[in-house]
């Protein structure tokens, strides 16, 4: 079931377009990366289906229901790339007030506020004033708004940005486990090699336009120039490659062999019957970096061309 859906969705500065006819779906229980240089429009984007920013043009609906409807604000969680909030409140308060006012109880919204501080690591500052929080502290509060009241679909702008790396694990491990409790979750943020580790679809926006919308596997499976990798040191293993004139490099022992799919199992068979003795065995898969800079890059060429 698709729990989000953009259909031609454009937003106009003035005469600027930072969102061009956007159309993607997103379905139940997967988690989105959404990947764009500075300024390519996915704050823009994210602000549109939170509600915050009205399209110019297209549809936004959540769960069948237009963006604008107030009966989906309890089913959205959403924290910004700038948190902002009530100065004088403190953690543990701001928190509840954040469960309240998605529909929570009093008490329900303060048992899971209190696990979510000890579960961010932030029980030591329960009941310090936000404000006076360091703005990695103010990502971690910020998700545990967006998250508190269980809502099916989660928009988190650049979650990990100014994190210290055990900070971003954690905010890693809650976002896999809300997508196993089923929750879906779009992520944006510029820190591809992070997003690639738990990512299940991938959202490349450029130029206010959606250039890729991918699952993971098929990323992998159309990356064309994979290369596999041979930590051998057997003779016969050089000589087959040779024979087949696969190109490869050989350093320190490892064969780094670039080849296509069908070439990539006829040398694990070879290696498999002829009882070749290896100490490692595996592609190497593009990265979406790779893909990334592919697109970019691409993109870039045409326009030195207009
Ligand atoms: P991203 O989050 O991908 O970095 P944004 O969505 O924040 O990008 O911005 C996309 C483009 O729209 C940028 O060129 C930005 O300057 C412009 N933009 C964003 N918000 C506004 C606004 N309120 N008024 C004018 N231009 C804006
Ligand atoms: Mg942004």
């Amino acid at each position: 079931m698709s729990v989000l859906k953009l259909e031609n969705v454009s937003k106009s500065f003035k005469r600027f377009k930072a969102v061009d006819y956007m159309s993607f779906s997103l379905d139940e229980g997967k988690i989105y990366g959404f990947i764009g240089p500075n300024g390519a429009g996915k704050s823009t984007t994210i602000n549109m289906i939170a509600g915050l920013l009205k399209a110019t043009s297209g549809t936004i609906t959540i769960l069948n229901e237009d963006v604008s409807n107030k009966n989906i604000r309890k089913y959205l969680g959403f924290s910004s790339e700038f948190p902002v909030f009530y100065n004088d409140m403190g953690c543990l308060d701001f928190l509840i007030y954040m469960g309240t006012l998605c529909g929570m109880s009093y008490k329900e919204a303060y048992k899971e506020a209190l696990y979510l501080i000890d579960r961010l690591a932030l029980s030591s500052f329960e009941n310090k004033k936000v404000s006076s929080f360091s703005t990695g502290m103010k990502k971690k509060v910020g998700l545990a708004a967006a998250i508190i009241h269980h809502p099916k679909l989660i928009l988190l702008d650049e979650p990990t940005a100014n994190l210290d790396p055990d900070s971003r694990l954690e905010i890693i491990e809650i976002i896999k486990e809300l997508a196993s409790d089923n929750k879906t979750i779009l992520i944006s943020s510029h820190v591809l090699s992070e997003l690639e580790t738990f990512i299940d679809n991938v959202l490349i926006i450029q130029n206010g336009k959606l250039v890729l919308d991918a699952s993971m596997e098929e990323v992998q499976r159309t990356s064309d120039n994979a290369t596999l990798i041979i930590n051998s040191k057997d003779q016969r293993l050089r000589a087959f490659l040779d024979h087949k004139a696969y190109i490869y490099t050989l350093n320190d022992g490892v064969y780094r062999v670039k080849v296509d799919n069908d070439a990539k199992s006829s040398i694990k068979k070879y290696i498999v019957e002829n009882d070749i003795d290896f100490k490692e065995l595996y592609d190497e898969n593009m990265s979406l970096n790779d893909l990334y800079e592919s697109i970019t890059k691409g993109e870039r060429h045409e326009t030195d061309h207009s």
